[in-house]
């Protein structure tokens, strides 16, 4: 069965989130490690942490994504930004042990000038002063549209990160579908082709999950906005195509797409009809009102 979730507030704390993902369809989720603006984090209260981790058991979830805050930026110019992204990463991963063997993916980062290759050299050296031996937690690099001075919208880039690193086997990526989109790679007309590359290039045992999300701009835009699943450029039937991959359906799924619970129950429902091969289309396509391409 597909593993799906969608990205949840984290204001009610963890076991709130696994009762929310319940009701909502989902049998995993995704978070914000703390305010998305990057302040301070809440104290993790280990019963409410062990209270999540009864209920990820009893129903069968598989891990749950753990998002850093945008405002980390592990390669920007500034020296107090990278110091912060440090502390903020060092600080998220100690917080992790909480609920252990999860994945916890973060933005490569805006090299703000500093050129591609500087930028890496920076993440790369933040990963090597954060990441422990004994950590349980999987760190996934995120797959990046390519917007101002992002850097990681080429796999290249993210292979070049995860090369020096010196704890390989703590690192992973996750594949945002609306950013490789955007980035230029066409998931829409060929999807064993971007999987292929991405293969030779990063390896697809690195691949850890999938953001799913369509795009409100066309193939190349390098503009990073979500739209719903089916009313973006990315549309239904390459949806369909990527939650029935077999190198992607073993995967778990987390849709960050602009939506309230109601929304992301009817797309997880859509998406799991599609991976069991039972989509109704006609049902799907007049569900999802016309696309509308201002
Ligand atoms: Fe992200
Ligand atoms: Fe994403
Ligand atoms: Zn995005």
């Amino acid at each position: 069965m597909l593993a799906i979730g969608s990205h949840l507030s984290s204001g009610k704390g963890y076991y709130a989130m696994g009762e929310t993902a319940l009701s909502i369809g989902a049998d995993t989720f995704q978070f914000f490690t703390r305010n998305p603006r990057g302040s301070r984090a809440k104290a993790v209260d280990p019963q409410d942490t062990e209270r999540l981790r009864e209920l990820m058991k009893e129903h069968g979830f598989p891990c749950i994504l753990a998002h850093a805050p945008y405002t980390m930026n592990p390669c920007s110019a500034g020296e107090d930004t990278r110091r912060f992204a440090r502390e903020t990463m060092a600080d998220d991963l100690v917080r992790m042990e909480y609920t252990p063997g999860q994945l916890y993916n973060f933005h490569p980062g805006s090299h703000t000038g500093q050129g591609v290759e500087k930028g890496i050299g920076q993440i790369t050296a933040q990963l090597n002063e954060v990441l422990r031996p004994e950590q349980t937690t999987t760190v996934l690099l995120e797959t990046m549209a390519g917007k101002g001075s992002e850097v990681g919208s080429r796999f290249e880039e993210l292979r070049a990160i995860l090369d020096g690193v010196h704890l390989q086997e703590k690192m992973g990526v996750c594949l945002d579908t609306c950013h490789v989109h955007d980035a230029g790679y066409d998931i829409v007309n060929d999807l064993d082709g971007v999987l292929e590359e991405f293969d030779r290039v990063i390896g697809l045992s690195r691949l850890k999950a999938i953001h799913i999300n369509d795009s409100q701009n066309p193939r190349g835009s390098h503009k990073d906005r979500h739209a719903c699943i089916g009313k973006g450029h990315i549309g239904l039937e390459a949806f369909r195509r990527i939650v029935t991959h077999p190198a992607l359906a073993q995967l778990p799924f987390y849709l960050e797409t602009p939506n309230e619970l109601d929304g992301y129950r009817e797309e997880i429902a859509l998406l799991r009809g599609m991976a069991e091969g039972n989509c109704n289309h006609e049902i799907a396509f007049d569900h999802f009102a016309e696309v509308d391409y201002d």
